[in-house]
C-alpha cells in the first residue's frame, strides 16, 4: 500500500468543504459545495482506471471496476458495491480543514494546536491507549476533521489503487458510490438503486476499528394534537378547554418512561422533543425508537393508553395521536441473507483484527437501502468522535480498513465460486 498516496489523498479530501445543511427542501444537495469534492473523485476515479466514472444532477458519483476474473468465473460473482458520502455534519464547521498529524502517539491528552481549549482527553478516550506509537490525525481545533466520511472514501480509492497496482488479487465487478447529503438524513434520496445495479453493497462509514454494523434502531414519529377552546380568560368559567394544560399532563404521564437519556445499548425510548401551540390547539411530537418490533408497538401501545388516560380527564378536549413510520431496524433485512455480514466479519478477521458486530442507536443510509433492496451493512473507518471537532483517526486503523476491504473482494470470489 502506498501510505504517503494514502495520507495524501486523506488530506485532500479533508480540505474540501462540503458541509450539509438541514431542512433544505428547495435544492438537492443541500449545499452545492459538496459538488466539488464529488468532481474532483471522478477526474481521480478516472485516473484509477474506472472509466465510466461519472457525476449525476443531484451529486451522486458511479464508477465501475471491471473484474479480473474469467468469464465464466464473474457470472458466478456477484457484484458488490462499496459507498461512503462527502459530506460533512452542519454541526461542525467544515471550513478551512487544516489536518494535522501527531505522528508516534506518546499517550498523552491531545491539545489541538489552533484552538488550547479543544483537548482530546484520554479520560474520555479510552481507545486512545490502543493507539501508543501510531499517528493520529485530527484537525486543528477549530473545525471538524471530516474523518466521517472522507476517511470511508480515501479508504475506498486506496482500494481501488491497490487492485490496480496488484493484478493478482482476484475480485468481481464492484460498483463504487459517492453520495451527498447523508448528515441530513436524505442521502439516499435521489439514489438510483437499479443503476447502481448491484444486490448487495457496503458504506464505509463506522467508527472503531473492527466494528460492523448491522442494526439500526426501529423509528417512527408521534404526534399529539390536542383541540382545546379558547374564550377570553376573564369569562371563561365553565367554557375554556385550555389545550397547553392537557398538553403538560401528556407529558407528565410519559415522566417514567424510558428516554434518550436514561437508555443505552438495546433500550428503546420515547422522546418528546417539541411541544407547539397555544390555548386553542397544542401538538408534541415524540420519537418512537426500539431494536425489535414487539418493542414499538408496546410504545405505541403505551401513547394510546396515555392519549385514553388524559381524555378521559378532559372529556371536552379532542386529542389525536398520530403515527408515522420513519425507518425500519436493517437487521431483518440483512438476516435474510446471513452471508453478506459474515462476509465482512471474515473480512475483519482475515485483515488481522478482532471483529464486533455494533449497533447503530440511529439510522443510516444503509439501512435505507436495505429496504430499497440492496443489502448495506457498514464498515469501519477508524474514526472516532464524529461530528466534533475532537474528531480522530489513527492512520494505522485506515490502513486495517482498506485490509479488510481487500480482503473482502477476495472472500465475495472464494466463496461465490
Ligand atoms: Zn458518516
Amino acid at each position: 500500500m502506498n501510505t504517503s498516496g494514502f495520507l495524501n489523498r486523506f488530506f485532500r479530501y479533508v480540505e474540501v468543504d462540503t458541509q450539509s445543511q438541514e431542512d433544505v427542501e428547495e435544492r438537492f444537495p443541500s449545499t452545492e459545495k459538496q459538488k466539488n469534492l464529488s468532481k474532483m473523485l471522478v477526474i481521480e476515479l478516472k485516473e484509477l482506471g474506472l472509466k465510466d466514472a461519472q457525476m449525476d444532477q443531484f451529486g451522486y458519483v458511479m464508477a465501475t471496476l471491471p473484474g479480473n476474473l474469467s468469464k465464466q468465473q464473474s457470472a458466478k460473482v456477484p457484484v458488490i458495491g462499496l459507498i461512503a458520502h462527502v459530506d460533512t455534519s452542519p454541526e461542525v464547521s467544515g471550513q478551512n480543514v487544516k489536518p494535522v498529524v501527531h505522528k508516534n502517539y506518546d499517550g498523552k491528552d491531545i491539545r489541538l494546536p489552533g484552538d488550547s481549549t479543544q483537548v482530546i482527553r484520554v479520560a474520555d478516550n479510552s481507545q486512545l491507549k490502543d493507539h501508543l506509537g501510531d499517528d493520529i490525525i485530527t484537525s486543528d481545533g477549530t473545525t471538524l476533521l471530516g474523518a466521517d466520511d472522507k476517511a470511508g472514501i480515501a479508504e475506498i480509492m486506496t482500494l481501488l489503487e491497490y487492485l490496480k497496482e496488484n493484478p493478482q488479487v482476484k475480485h468481481g465487478t464492484l460498483r463504487i458510490s459517492f453520495t451527498p447529503d447523508e448528515e441530513v438524513g436524505c442521502g439516499t434520496l435521489h439514489f438510483d438503486a437499479k443503476k447502481f445495479g448491484t444486490d448487495y453493497a457496503y458504506t464505509v462509514d463506522g467508527e472503531t476499528v473492527g466494528e460492523i454494523e448491522n442494526e439500526t434502531f426501529n423509528a417512527a414519529a408521534a404526534t399529539f394534537t390536542v383541540h382545546g377552546v379558547n374564550v377570553h380568560p376573564g369569562y371563561a368559567k365553565g367554557k375554556m378547554i385550555n389545550a397547553v394544560r392537557i398538553t403538560a399532563e401528556i407529558i407528565k404521564q410519559l415522566e417514567k418512561d424510558p428516554a434518550p437519556e436514561n437508555t443505552e445499548k438495546r433500550e428503546g425510548y420515547l422522546h418528546p422533543y417539541v411541544i407547539e401551540g397555544g390555548v386553542e390547539k397544542s401538538t408534541i411530537k415524540i420519537l418512537i425508537r426500539d431494536f425489535v418490533q414487539q418493542g414499538m408497538d408496546e410504545k405505541v401501545r403505551r401513547l394510546n393508553q396515555v392519549r385514553d388516560s388524559v381524555a378521559a380527564n378532559y372529556p371536552l378536549a379532542k386529542i389525536e395521536l398520530e403515527i408515522k413510520e420513519s425507518y425500519q431496524n436493517m437487521k431483518v433485512k440483512l438476516d435474510e441473507e446471513p452471508k453478506v455480514v459474515e462476509y465482512a466479519l471474515e473480512a475483519v478477521k482475515r485483515a488481522g483484527i478482532e471483529p464486533h458486530l455494533q449497533l447503530i442507536r440511529g439510522g443510516t443510509d444503509g439501512a435505507k437501502l436495505c429496504f430499497m433492496g440492496l443489502l448495506t451493512p457498514n464498515i469501519f473507518t477508524g474514526g472516532h468522535n464524529f461530528h466534533s471537532k475532537l474528531e480522530w483517526i489513527a492512520f494505522q486503523d485506515m490502513e486495517k480498513a482498506v485490509n479488510t476491504l481487500v480482503q473482502l473482494v477476495q472472500i465475495w470470489v472464494e466463496k461465490s465460486l
